[in-house]
């Protein structure tokens, strides 16, 4: 028996046929642009679950569940949208204006949960029981799963750790507090601490990296100048892990999981200059524990198949709790 998953991202919906182990068997992809209104949302979800069985040659019939994933807030148990950056729709009653066009189940979370399910289930988390996932993009992503479970908190918010204050009077944040740790440990954050580094720094390596990216400031721009000597570049890096410390310990002292998987692009960067200076730096900074339990820091794998994946296999997690 086959899943679907459904990934509403900031550009494009993604549409994706999964099997029991997690495997990608058929995908679709088309623009969020296009879709108006809930009813149509809901169509496309169903237009695109008959296009994947159709793609991968079985039927509707072999399809235990369809998952959405989707930024913001969702209310799990009815199967709404409540809000969502996105697409201009709050309140939404999807699983019922599904149900008007499918008999499927559906099930609906937050996109970050569905990537930590995901790597959960077949990425950086297999094998784990305690796992938290953190993802370094625009903002700073989190989802935990307990014991095979999402943990949502009493209201579905919980994992929000991209907004844990790391600096009373700190960075404004769209949300309207200070000094969230993704205001320094984005990918965004990354961005801007070099674009400082290059105004302060004009003759520096790091400008003649940027330069050669046609002036463009990118979250490999420190990365790629350290690697070719610069002082600066290599300041930026140290300061951004040391950023990425603060609150993975924090979630660490907190949560205490047996694993922590880092993923967005930030975390393809190589093991010699941020996994192993991260590791490193939160071993040294978290509570003492004994060795064999520390919590184990790793790499996500499954890019950014993460959230359709996860979408797909929330039905088969319905089925394991
Ligand atoms: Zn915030």
């Amino acid at each position: 028996m086959n899943y679907i998953g459904i990934d509403i991202g900031g550009t494009n919906l993604k549409a994706g046929l999964v099997d029991e182990t997690g495997r990608l068997l058929a995908t679709r992809k088309m623009k969020v642009a296009g879709i108006a209104d809930p009813a149509a949302l809901a169509w496309t979800i169903h237009v695109l679950s008959m296009d994947l069985c159709h793609d991968f040659g079985c039927g509707l019939e072999d399809i235990v569940s369809i998952g959405v994933g989707c930024p913001g807030a969702v209310e799990i148990r009815g199967g709404s949208i409540l809000y969502t950056c996105n697409l201009p729709l709050r309140n939404v009653p999807l699983r019922r204006l599904f149900h008007q066009l499918s008999d499927l189940p559906l099930y609906i979370e937050n996109d970050a949960n569905c990537a930590a399910l995901a790597e959960y289930y077949v990425g950086g988390g297999r094998g784990s029981k305690r796992f938290i996932t953190v993802t370094l993009g625009t903002g700073v992503g989190g989802g935990i799963v307990h014991n095979g479970k999402i943990f949502h908190g009493s209201n579905g918010m919980a994992g929000e750790v991209g907004h844990m204050s790391i600096e009373m009077n700190g960075e404004e944040c769209p949300c309207g507090r200070r000094g969230c740790w993704e205001q320094y440990a984005s990918a965004n954050a990354l961005k801007r601490q070099t674009a400082r580094a290059l105004s302060e720094h004009p003759d520096s390596i790091l400008a003649r990296v940027i330069a050669e990216n046609d002036g463009h400031v990118s979250g490999q721009s420190a990365f790629i100048a350290a690697r070719q000597g610069c002082e600066i570049g290599q300041q930026v890096c140290d300061q951004y892990i040391r950023y990425l410390t603060v609150g993975i310990v924090n979630i660490i002292n907190i949560f205490q999981p047996d694993t922590l998987a880092i993923g967005g692009g930030v975390s393809n960067e190589s093991d010699e200059q941020l996994l192993l200076p991260l590791r490193r730096q939160v071993a040294a900074h978290s509570l003492p524990c004994n060795y064999d339990k520390m919590t184990r820091i790793v790499k996500a794998e499954l890019g950014n198949d993460a959230g359709v994946i996860g979408a797909a296999l929330l039905g088969k997690n319905k089925r394991m709790i």
